[in-house]
C-alpha cells in the first residue's frame, strides 16, 4: 500500500523516533513532520528515557522473543549498542519458595524453553537456590530465592543515551522536528478522515496521514478505554560507593517473577530498583469528541508512595540485603501504556482513515527500538507478517472490562490502585520521605 506523502508523527519516544528512522529510509520522498510536546528529545518525563532498560529475548511467547532476538544482534553489532548504550550483563530471572510464585515458575519455564532457542548455550536452568549461587554467587547466601534460569546474552541498555541516539540519526534527513502540545486530532466533518491535528498554542498542522506515537498520554487524544491504559511504575535510585559499584557492575540483571522487582547493574554510583506491576492509575477526566470521560493518564513529578518504597525494601532485603536500609536518593513515577495481554498496538484506526496508532508499549518496548520502525512501517504498508499482525492489529483485541488488564503473567502488586489515594495514606502517615 502506498503511503501518502504529508505524515504527520506525534510523539518523539521509542516508538516515534523509530517510526522516523524508517519512513525517511524507506519514503525518502516523504514530507515528514515529527511533534513533540517536550522542548527536548530526549523527554525526561518518556517511558523511553531512564538510566537503564533491560534488553531481553526472554518472553513466553515466541513471536516477542523472535523480534527481540533480532533487535538484540543490533545491540550486539551495530554502531546502537556502542559508547555504553548497550552492555551484556546477562539477566538472572528467579522466583522465591512460596505458593504465590506458581504463576512466577510457569512464566520462567515458558520463557526459559523460548530463550533456549534462540541463545542455547547462553542459557541455563537454575532449579535451586545453590544453582543460581553457583552462576552468581556475589549475591550471596543471604539471597532468599527457590530457582530460575540466567540468561548471559541479555543486557540492557542506557535509555536516554538510546532515545538520543535515534534523535541524532535523524539530523539532515526528511524529517522536520517541530515542539508542540497536540490537543486533537482533526477530522474531516462529512468523511470522518484524518485532516491533521490541533496544538495547545491554537495553530494545527495539516497532515494526510498521522501517526499517534504518543505512549501513556495517547487515551487523550484517542478513546482507548478497554484497549490501553496509563499505569505508573515504581523506580528508586540510591547511591552506592566507587567498591560497591566495582562490585555490583559486572552482575547480571535480577528480576524476581513473584514480586516483579528487578535491580539492573549500576553505572556510575547509582543503583536502580524498580517494579513490573500492574502500577498505579490516575483517572483525569478528558474529552474526547463530544464525549467527558475519565481515563488514566501520566502524572508528572510525583514520589513513588510509601506502599510501593516497602515493596523495594522487602525486595532489598530478599536480594541485596547490604542495601535494605540505605536511603533513596530519588523516586519516579513512569508511565507504562498497558494493553490487555501486553501486545503493542500498530495499527490504522477503525474509524478514521489516515489515522495510525504506535503505541501499548506495556512495558517491555524500548529493546525494540533498532528493528520496531521496520514493523511499524511494515503495518503502514499493509505488509505486517501475519503473526505480529494478529498480536498488533486493533482488531486483536476485544476490549477488556473495566481497563484491569493482566498483561503477559509477569506482573505483580495490586490491580487498581490509585496514585493519589496512594500519596495521601503516604502524607497521613507522615511517611512522606519519598522524594
Ligand atoms: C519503569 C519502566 C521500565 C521499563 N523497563 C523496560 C525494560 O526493561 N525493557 C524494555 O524493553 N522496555 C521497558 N519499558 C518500556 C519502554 O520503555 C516503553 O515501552 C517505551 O519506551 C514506550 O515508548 P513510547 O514511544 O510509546 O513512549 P514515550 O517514550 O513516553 O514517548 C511518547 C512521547 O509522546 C509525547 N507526547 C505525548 N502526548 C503528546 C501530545 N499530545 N503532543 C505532543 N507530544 C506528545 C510525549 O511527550 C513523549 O515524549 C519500561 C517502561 C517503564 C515506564
Amino acid at each position: 500500500m502506498a503511503l501518502p506523502p504529508k505524515i504527520l508523527i506525534v510523539g518523539g519516544g521509542v516508538f516515534g523516533l523509530s517510526t522516523a528512522l524508517s519512513l525517511t529510509q524507506r519514503h525518502p520522498e516523504s514530507q515528514i513532520t515529527l511533534v513533540e510536546a517536550s522542548p527536548t528529545i530526549p523527554n525526561p518525563y518518556g517511558s523511553s528515557v531512564d538510566t537503564s532498560r533491560i534488553v531481553r529475548a526472554d518472553y513466553a511467547s515466541a513471536a516477542y522473543s523472535r523480534l527481540a532476538a533480532a533487535a538484540i544482534e543490533r545491540w550486539r553489532n551495530t554502531a546502537w549498542g556502542r559508547e555504553g548504550r548497550y552492555t551484556q550483563n546477562g539477566l538472572l530471572l528467579v522466583y522465591p519458595d512460596d505458593s504465590a510464585s506458581t504463576s512466577a515458575r510457569e512464566y520462567a519455564r515458558k520463557s526459559y524453553n523460548n530463550v533456549k532457542r534462540i541463545e542455547g548455550n547462553n542459557v541455563e536452568f537454575l532449579p535451586s537456590k545453590s544453582d543460581v549461587l553457583r552462576v552468581v554467587p556475589a549475591y550471596g547466601d543471604e539471597l532468599d530465592v527457590a530457582g530460575g534460569y540466567v540468561n548471559w546474552g541479555s543486557g540492557w541498555s542506557d535509555a536516554a543515551a538510546g532515545v538520543r541516539f535515534a534523535r541524532k540519526q535523524l539530523e539532515g534527513t526528511n524529517v522536520v522536528f517541530k515542539t508542540g502540545d497536540v490537543q486533537h486530532v482533526l477530522y474531516d466533518p462529512i468523511s470522518n478522515a484524518t485532516t491533521g491535528v490541533a496544538l495547545a498554542d491554537g495553530s494545527s498542522i495539516t497532515a494526510d496521514l498521522v501517526i499517534l506515537a504518543t505512549g501513556a498520554w495517547t487515551p487523550k487524544l484517542v478513546d482507548l478505554r478497554g484497549r490501553a491504559v496509563a499505569t505508573g511504575q515504581a523506580i528508586a535510585y540510591m547511591r552506592i560507593s566507587d567498591e560497591e559499584q566495582r562490585t555490583l557492575e559486572n552482575l547480571p540483571t535480577i528480576l524476581n517473577f513473584a514480586t516483579g522487582i528487578f535491580i539492573i547493574p549500576p553505572r556510575d554510583n547509582l543503583l536502580k530498583i524498580a517494579r513490573h506491576a500492574y502500577g498505579y492509575r490516575n483517572p483525569t477526566t478528558v474529552s474526547l469528541g463530544n464525549e467527558t470521560v475519565q481515563v488514566s493518564l501520566p502524572e508528572k513529578d510525583v514520589p513513588v508512595p510509601a506502599e510501593g518504597q516497602e515493596a523495594f525494601r522487602d525486595a532489598l532485603k530478599q536480594l541485596l540485603p547490604r542495601f535494605a536500609d540505605r536511603p533513596f536518593c530519588d523516586t519516579r513515577i513512569c508511565w507504562y501504556t498497558d494493553t490487555p495481554r501486553g501486545d503493542f498496538i500498530i495499527s490504522y484506526h477503525p474509524a478514521h482513515k489516515g489515522l495510525f496508532l504506535a503505541t501499548g508499549g506495556s512495558g517491555h518496548g524500548y529493546k525494540f527500538l533498532p528493528v520496531l520502525g521496520d514493523k511499524i512501517i511494515d503495518a503502514l504498508e499493509g505488509r505486517l507478517e501475519s503473526e505480529l499482525q494478529a498480536l498488533w492489529d486493533w482488531n486483536a483485541t476485544t476490549p477488556g472490562a473495566h481497563d484491569i488488564f493482566d498483561g503477559d503473567g509477569s506482573r505483580s502488586g495490586e490491580r487498581n490502585s490509585n496514585l493519589k489515594e496512594e500519596l495521601a495514606k503516604t502524607r497521613k502517615a507522615g511517611t512522606g520521605s519519598a522524594l
